[in-house]
């Protein structure tokens, strides 16, 4: 429901009260749900009582009173109050709209010293492919795979088949085949397989094939399939479960800084994808050329050193007096900022709301 709609239906609301409360009878009017208000009569002689008496207070938008005629407004024009606020702010900071606006920017933290260290089990993927349950059957003239082993992340194995994978200048044999089947074919390689095949194919997340590469041939005993598009040197992630995630506070689509290996060649990789969600085991995977890089293996320790959340900052809540901070110092108005109706009036009123 939008500001102006509530405001709708608070009318409505003390339209209703009201009329009720006339048609109850005229004398009883003290059975009324509020007592009428007491107001100092505003003078006729004098446009603008001063501020602090009770007639300057608009009441009608606090409480409805019985008598309907409108309220007497004794609030400053708004024109008159813009001119005024616009006055105060005069060589304070640029003027409102040529204020610069700040992007929303990302919550880095940095695992603060002597914490403990959050560290996950390394899985090392090497190159493999994930096929279509049409390509599987193109491939191999059987409906289905036959699983070797279970991989880590559940319900997904290692088949028994691997296939050829033939690129306009080499080739790759034995290439695992994960299953189970899935959407689209996708192969996932390291960046020195696409240099053996001669393909350039692009660092993307599993299942993100809209820049992916084409042009491989999959060659299995019973068929072969020219690939258009779906080759890709998977980006490194960290599977993260649940509890995990609950536990260490990552979400899905965070980015992390990982700390591989030991000794001299350790590695610090960043902008680990975390994947999260039902049906995830933790474990972070790197290709074969970054285990190669870092000096290590499947079932080895990495440490996650600093992380970047994917959430941006909570949405700030803005009073009438943060806007006009706000107008003084030539700011507008954050555009996730969470408005006091006041507020939104004034902003308003002083041109620094960009909605
Ligand atoms: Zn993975």
């Amino acid at each position: 429901m939008t500001d102006a709609e509530l405001d709708r239906l608070a009318e409505l609301i003390a339209r209703a009260l009201l009329d009720r409360g006339e048609a109850s009878a005229p004398m009883a009017s003290r059975a009324t749900w509020l007592p009428s208000p007491v107001r100092p009569a505003p003078s006729e002689r004098v446009a603008e009582p001063p501020v602090w008496s009770g007639a300057a207070q608009d009441l009608g938008d606090v409480a409805p009173t019985r008598v309907r005629q409108e309220p007497p407004r004794f609030r400053a024009s708004t024109a008159e109050m813009v001119r005024a606020t616009r006055a105060a702010a005069a060589g304070k900071g640029p003027p409102p709209d040529r204020a610069r606006r700040e992007p929303e920017r990302r919550l880095t933290r940095q695992r603060a010293a002597g914490a403990p260290s959050v560290d996950v089990h390394i899985g090392v993927s090497n190159r493999h492919v994930h096929l279509s349950a049409s390509d599987v059957q193109t491939l191999f003239g059987s409906a289905s795979l036959t699983p070797a082993r279970q991989l880590t992340q559940p319900g997904q194995f290692a088949s028994t088949e691997s296939i050829a994978v033939q690129g306009p200048k080499g080739r790759l044999e034995g290439v695992r085949i994960v299953g189970p089947a899935r959407g689209e074919t996708q192969l996932e390689i390291a960046a020195s397989d696409a240099a053996v095949l001669g393909v350039e194919a692009p660092v993307a997340a599993s299942g993100n094939l809209g820049n992916s590469a084409g042009g491989v041939t999959l060659v299995g005993p019973m068929g072969r399939i020219e690939l258009r598009r779906g080759v890709i040197v998977a980006a490194r992630h960290l599977h993260l479960a649940t509890s995990d995630g609950r536990r260490w506070g990552f979400r899905d689509g965070d980015l992390l800084v990982v700390r591989c290996g030991t000794g001299p060649r350790a590695v610090t990789f960043h902008d680990v994808l975390v994947r999260a969600g039902d049906g995830h085991a933790t474990e972070l995977h790197l290709d074969a050329d970054e285990a190669r890089a870092a000096g290590v293996k499947t079932g080895d320790i990495a440490a996650i050193t600093a992380w970047q959340s994917a959430v941006v900052q909570k949405r700030p809540l803005v009073t009438e007096r943060d806007i006009l901070h706000l107008a003084r110092r030539g700011e507008r108005v954050p555009p996730n900022a969470i408005l006091t109706p006041s507020a939104r009036d004034r902003a308003v009123a002083l041109g620094i709301l960009d909605r």
